[in-house]
């Protein structure tokens, strides 16, 4: 049985990324319950070493909940393309450089797609995987994956999101997360059937399995 978490509880949030800080607050906010970051308690970031989204995740939300004693959630994430056998997938971060350009990182995408002369839709599809890890300070872990589909466009829309948003188009939409608002991106709240972005769907299956309320 899982154990499950309660308002009294603080939970940490193991990430130093803002965008994604960002967003985990935006979907607990429905739930009340109390975070704390990695930044607010000073923890550090540890490598990520995994193959896996769910190797990355789990070794960030363990060294967090061991180093507090609290539970703590982490996520790992990032933009698969299909017919780049799933790149930039586990290293979307680092397509971007020390820097941190994901202009400069989505360009990197455009132009392997464009090497394999993959112009129509068809050819590009792609998504955006989340997995969020919830980790006990006793070692125990639970997992939860996300995933959505939709097909890469150029050049890149909107200056909402944060990293690949401008250039993901999800199916079924003709507009790309960059050019959604947080709300239209997520499309969740507490009691819908599930969200629209990878995350909020992860984050569906994590609220059902550990949240109250
Ligand atoms: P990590 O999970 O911190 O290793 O990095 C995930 C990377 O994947 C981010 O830095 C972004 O480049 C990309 N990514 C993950 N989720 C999103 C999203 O919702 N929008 C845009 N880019 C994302």
């Amino acid at each position: 049985m899982a154990q499950r978490l309660t308002k009294d509880t603080p939970l940490v949030v193991a990430s130093h990324n803002k965008g994604k800080i960002r967003e985990i607050n935006d979907l607990l906010a429905h739930y009340g319950l109390s975070i704390k970051t990695a930044e607010e308690l000073d923890l550090e970031e540890p490598e990520e070493t995994g193959l896996t989204f769910e190797a990355n995740a789990e070794l960030k939300a363990l060294a967090a909940a061991k180093a507090t004693g609290l539970p703590a959630l982490a996520d790992d994430s990032g933009f698969s393309v299909d017919a780049l056998d799933g790149d930039p997938g586990i290293y979307s971060a680092r397509w971007a450089g020390p820097d941190r350009d994901f202009n400069q990182a989505m360009r990197n995408v455009e132009e392997k797609l464009r090497a394999l002369d993959a112009t129509s839709p068809d050819k590009r599809v792609c998504r955006f995987v989340a997995v969020l890890c919830l980790a006990w300070p006793d070692g125990e872990t639970q997992f939860f994956r996300g995933e959505v589909e939709g097909h890469a466009v150029w050049p890149p829309r909107g200056g909402n999101g944060f990293g690949y948003d401008p250039m993901f188009q999800p199916e079924g939409y003709d507009i790309t997360f960059g050019e959604m608002t947080s709300d239209q991106k997520h499309d969740w709240a507490p009691g819908r059937e599930r969200g629209l972005s990878h995350r909020s769907r992860a984050f569906k299956l994590f609220a059902d399995a550990c949240l109250e309320g």
